[in-house]
């Protein structure tokens, strides 16, 4: 399914269809579980629906595009992630997927921490009321205002990511007065993908301490010399729309190798591992992601196997799913404007949106699936390609659908399983504003972050 046979370069949107669509589905209309949030079906009129309300409603209460977020769905999910790991372990949202003060409340009430990685994305966190001690702050290249105020306002944890960061925290930390909780970020040497992993003895990539060469039991030597820091676990995370638990296995076997190395030579058991987040999710009905009580069971039960192997007391395990919480919860609906069929090639379906609110697909070639939302169709399914409004052909927010061949300006149509990094990675391309988070819930809509404005546009632009 790899789409990474394209040249390198600006990627042109007229290649031919490669075959990496698959036959049109049955059924047009049907809505696919899999990767519609649970509230989301058709009422008689065959209109899609939401928490109650159809989307011909919302979308003239709201405008398009609009992301609306099923806030049922989200809180189960959330729910179910911290049941499945009960109160021996921790949940952290990794609040990049999608962050707003409404869902750190959510958060909050089902019982999550929460991952920040910058300023914003803590002040975020603080401002919806997430308690500071249940904060867990990363990143690569945290600046020395980000630290202070992360140990100032009180965060949780601090996973630290290099050498040079062991110092600056426990630096700040010290002339703050504090001893601040840390973890240190290992690069194991495995990279996950969607179906595979590839574990290596070296990482290329910017995060975390490598484990190779003794790096990461010297840098857990230098934590633990610092007053300011209680370093009190190792963190790893190893990639990003996982299905396969096997890396989760490697990993989990070098951290705690890494954790009997440290008990070894410096007579402390950390009590904490966490495991990081990636755990996959469907775009499209080909991907059939996990749920969270067989993940929890799976990682328990390679990490007690692991640290009794290595005769540890089991650490305190906690993990960082993103995506897997917010990304089935919401769809993007988007109002169709012009439509161009090209003639044995497939039918451009222009909508109001594009790139700056979905960079997913241009960026990672994302696959996602789409459905005619204002109305139920019994026309021929149409080999179609849903592009945006921006002056770039690699503009495309899917790249194979089908839709019905009576489709027509001013339909809606929603692309589902757009909760996690479209928002939170929007842009202003083209001077686009970026569109609203409805929440949905009950019978009831609410604005969440509202849409941009030509004003906020031109607030930044002093003249
Ligand atoms: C991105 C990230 C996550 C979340 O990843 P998902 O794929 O959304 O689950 C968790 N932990 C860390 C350290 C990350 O960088």
């Amino acid at each position: 399914m790899s789409r990474s046979a394209h040249p390198a370069g600006p990627r042109h949107a007229d290649v031919l269809p490669e075959g990496h669509y698959s036959a049109p589905p049955a059924d047009l209309n049907a809505l696919d579980a899999k990767v519609w949030a649970q509230t989301v079906g058709r009422d008689d009129d065959g209109v899609v629906t939401v928490g109650g309300l159809d989307v011909k409603t919302l979308a003239e209460r709201f405008g398009t595009p609009a992301y609306f977020v099923d806030e049922a769905d989200f809180r189960a999910r959330a729910r179910a992630w911290r049941s499945a790991f009960g109160a021996d372990a921790d949940v952290f949202y990794a609040g990049k997927a999608f962050l707003s003060r409404a869902v750190v409340r959510w958060l909050h009430e089902e019982g999550l921490n929460l991952d920040v990685c910058s300023g914003g994305e803590l002040a975020t966190a603080l401002a919806g009321g997430m308690p500071a001690e249940r904060i867990a702050f990363h990143g690569n290249n945290k600046s020395t205002e980000e630290i202070t105020r992360a140990i100032e306002s009180g965060v949780g944890r601090i996973v630290l990511d290099s050498f040079q960061e062991i110092v600056r925290v426990a630096h700040i930390a010290e002339s703050l007065g504090r001893r601040q909780r840390v973890q240190i970020r290992v690069t194991v040497g495995v990279e996950a993908h969607t179906h595979e992993f590839i574990a290596t003895a070296h990482e290329d990539q910017k995060f975390g301490v490598p484990l190779a060469g003794g790096q990461a039991a010297e840098a857990v030597r230098r934590a633990l010399r610092l007053d300011g820091l209680e370093l009190v676990g190792i963190h790893s995370h190893i990639g990003s729309q996982i299905f396969d638990m096997s890396g989760f296995e490697v990993a989990a076997h070098r951290v705690v190798g890494l954790l009997r190395d440290i008990r070894d030579e410096h007579g402390v058991e950390l009590p904490e591992i966490d495991l990081g987040g990636g755990l996959g999710i469907a775009y499209t009905g080909d991907d059939d992601p996990r749920e969270p009580h067989e993940i929890a069971k799976a990682l328990g039960e390679i990490v007690s196997r692991e640290c009794e192997a290595a005769r540890l007391r089991t650490p305190r395990i906690s993990v960082e799913p993103g995506r897997a919480i917010v990304g089935p919860t919401a769809f993007t609906l988007y109002e169709v404007g012009t439509i161009k069929p090209l003639d044995g090639l497939r039918t451009y379906v222009s909508v109001d949106g594009g790139m700056s609110d979905n960079i997913r697909t241009a960026l990672y070639d994302a696959e996602y699936s789409v459905a005619l939302a204002s109305r139920a169709s019994d026309a021929e399914p149409m080999l179609s390609r849903v592009v945006g409004k921006h002056c770039e052909s690699g503009d495309i927010v899917v790249r194979d659908a089908f839709l019905p061949a009576d489709l027509a300006p001013g339909d809606l149509i929603a692309v589902p399983a757009t909760g996690a990094y479209c928002r939170s990675m929007a842009s202003n391309y083209n001077h686009v504003l970026r569109p609203p988070v409805v929440a949905v819930s009950d019978g009831e809509a609410r604005v969440i972050v509202r849409r941009e404005t030509e004003e906020d546009l031109l607030r930044l632009d002093v003249g």
